[in-house]
């Protein structure tokens, strides 16, 4: 659906209503609000936050990454049935960094996760890559906790592709679950070290047929690397896991090791700690983005900075002293 189709605003109390009764309509209007450009939608969207926030944080936060082609959507769609079979409420939030450009990604990520989209117990959304300044997926921790405040329990939160979308979804959630594929004998390939040195388990997909002994292969290359990385400050080891998303195989071994991990970090302190840290980092991503876009939307910012671009480019001036120009001008 065009996310710029216009409608009404409801009142603030029939947000909060619906949301906490979970009717997923209205939250899907609520999002709307948070990912609208416009102020006011934002400002309803705050005072709506405001409102809900002591209903929040009650659920597992799981992040899950892996190259295109690893089976994300077919794991999240197989994982998240097998949830919502126990009764779980969960809400799939895919970030899709290509969405910004290409809107008609939006409409692929509704059609790959068909099945669990029509799940009453479930709510998949794709979700935008928000705020381009610092790579804030702002947008995204809103969605998330009004998806928290309608109910959902277990929140999965899909990043395509490597690098810094992993980096700031890390930071957003509890547990975060690498997506391999078993390879010929170069599976650490390709996989940065940095998104590895993230994962709180590491699934090898596609573990069937006659991939299984290349799968049980490459989940050993992964437990000797992992080894020999530092420990992590929570005190949990990464576990590794082969599974075939197709089959349903290897599923309920993934939420046996997310459970763990839940139960191991609360008794250490970890996990509400790691929230708390997460809540601030998120404050200071947010005052960080409203002070460059303060100081690059003033008009005299504008007109100066092309400018002394000129000059920087020509090497009429070093950086350092337009910068500084640029900064004294501005305040
Ligand atoms: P994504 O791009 O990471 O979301 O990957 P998809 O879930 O779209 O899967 C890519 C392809 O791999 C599709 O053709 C899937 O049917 C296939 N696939 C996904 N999981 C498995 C699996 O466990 N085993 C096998 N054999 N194929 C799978």
């Amino acid at each position: 659906m065009d996310k710029t189709f216009k409608r009404s605003r409801l009142p603030i109390e029939k947000y909060v209503e619906g949301i906490l009764s979970g009717d997923r309509v209205i939250l899907s209007r609520a999002i709307t609000l948070i990912e609208s450009q416009l102020v006011a939608d934002n400002q309803l969207a705050e005072e709506l936050l405001n409102k809900v926030l002591s209903k929040t944080g009650y659920s597992v936060r799981i992040g899950i990454t892996g190259v295109p082609g690893a089976g994300k959507s077919t794991l999240i769609e197989t994982f998240g049935k097998f949830l919502t079979n126990q009764n779980k409420k969960v809400a799939v939030l895919t970030i899709d960094p290509s969405s910004q450009r290409t809107k008609g990604s939006i409409l692929g990520d509704k059609t790959r996760m068909e099945e669990l989209a029509n799940d009453p117990n479930a709510y998949v959304r794709p979700s935008s890559s928000g705020r381009k300044l610092g790579g804030v997926h702002s947008k995204t921790r809103e969605t998330m906790l009004l998806c928290e405040a309608a109910g959902f329990e277990v929140i999965i939160i899909e990043t395509v592709g490597v690098g810094q979308s992993e980096t700031s979804v890390k930071g957003i959630v509890d547990f975060f679950l690498l997506l391999a594929l078993a390879g010929a004998g170069d599976e650490l390939q390709g996989i940065k070290r940095g998104i590895m040195e993230m994962a709180d388990a590491i699934a090898i997909n596609k573990a069937d047929g006659d991939n299984i002994k290349r799968s049980q292969m490459a989940r050993q290359d992964f437990v000797n690397a992992l080894h020999m990385f530092p420990p992590n400050v929570n005190g949990w080891i990464p576990q590794v896991q082969t599974c075939s998303a197709l089959n349903n195989k290897g599923i309920e071994d993934l939420w046996e090791i997310i459970q763990k991990f839940e139960i191991h970090t609360k008794a250490n302190g970890w996990f509400e700690k790691n929230r708390q840290e997460q809540n601030i980092e998120w404050m200071n991503d947010l005052i960080n983005y409203h002070l460059l876009a303060g100081f690059f939307s003033k008009p005299a910012v504008k007109t100066r900075l092309e400018k002394l671009k000129e000059e920087v480019k020509d090497q009429k001036l070093p950086a350092i002293t337009a910068a500084r120009l640029l900064l004294q001008g501005a305040s």
